[in-house]
């Protein structure tokens, strides 16, 4: 086991805030490689997530991929973010690493995050590779040398066993370089699911064991009524894991939230990283039932239309301190910590 990747502190009272969870989707107009293939029940979820974000729903078949970026960072000049880490997304795949044809619902190519955070200083690029790949350590290699900040995997939805032994060396070359690991942990219902069992955080067990600094995206917790439930879970591995974080992205959705309080105190605040999830919706109904936010700021924030400053102001009122919209700076890879 090699000593895992403790960050260096950052001084956060310099820093601007991140926020390390952004989606981008295309359907590869101008030449993209982007592709999504939304299906007749997720077409009313795909128009109500563009117009959230203040797109025609009719984006989705016109030139999205342009107007996708452009609404994007027109929102992150306008927030009071630094930075947006911005994600691609690989293809499902078998246990040899072959595409499951048919089953994926969007591929964002890792060239098209890195050519975006090229181009944009608002970006930062986390690029997506199944570990089955047969080129996984050739192309982990290649994103590293294009300036890739971190890893971003959705193991229950792309059929990910982070766990198989395989992949120890594909997880230790990650750690030497000191390339974070953000996984989707806890049920999913805007992608479809391969391996439900995966969205259990212990499936990010070797990972952790071999070095790798992981972020646990929404903490382990539910999204669906049904879902099994895996806070307590996460939460427990934090106490055994010096290098396991977790992500508040989609926590103003209504049933993520649940779990705020435990993590606005001691000592989980302390592994928390500030992400929205965009573009899913941001409302802060939720954490304002739940007693988190008060009625001013509710109301306040709701009616901000960059849903990037909504969801920021949204946590910052829950109470998340200064750190939790900048820790990540300390560990994302080859970031130089900036003003
Ligand atoms: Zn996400």
């Amino acid at each position: 086991m090699n000593a895992p990747n403790l960050p260096a502190r950052p001084d956060s009272s310099t820093l601007k805030p991140v926020d390390m969870h952004v989606h981008v989707v295309g359907n590869g107009s101008g030449g993209t490689g982007c592709w999504l293939r939304v299906g007749r029940w997720h077409r009313p979820l795909a128009a109500l997530m563009l117009r959230h974000v203040g797109l025609p729903s009719d984006a989705l078949t016109g030139d999205l991929d342009r107007l996708f970026v452009d609404r994007l960072l027109e929102q992150v000049r306008g927030s009071s973010l630094g930075r947006a880490v911005i994600l691609a997304q690989d293809l499902v795949r078998d246990e040899q690493g072959r595409e499951m044809e048919g089953v994926g619902s969007f591929y964002v190519p890792n060239d098209y995050v890195l050519g975006l955070a090229r181009q944009h200083p608002e970006f930062l690029p986390a690029v997506s590779i199944h570990p089955a790949r047969p080129d996984a350590l050739e192309e982990l290699d290649r994103c590293l040398a294009a300036g890739a900040v971190m890893m971003k995997c959705l193991p229950n939805c792309q059929n990910i066993n982070c766990n198989d032994r395989r992949f120890t060396r594909f997880w230790e070359r990650m750690a030497e370089a000191k390339l974070p690991l953000l996984a989707h942990t806890g049920g999913e219902h805007t992608v479809p699911v391969v391996r439900a069992d995966f969205a259990d955080p212990r499936i990010l067990t070797l990972p952790l064991e071999c070095g790798v600094t992981v972020i646990a995206a929404h903490c382990g917790t539910k999204s669906g009524l049904f879902d099994p439930e895996y806070f307590h879970v996460f939460a427990e591995m934090t106490r055994r894991f010096p290098n396991l974080y977790g992500d508040t992205s989609a926590f103003n959705v209504p049933i993520r939230g649940r779990h705020m309080r435990k993590c606005l105190a001691p000592p989980l605040v302390e592994r928390m990283v500030q992400g929205s999830d965009y573009p899913v919706p941001v409302h802060g109904h939720f954490a304002w039932a739940r007693g988190l936010v008060d009625w001013k700021s509710f109301r306040r924030w709701e009616r901000q239309p960059n849903v990037l400053e909504r969801d920021y102001q949204l946590k910052v009122a829950m109470g998340f301190p200064r750190e939790t919209f900048t820790r990540i700076w300390g560990l994302l890879r080859n970031v130089k910590h900036e003003a």
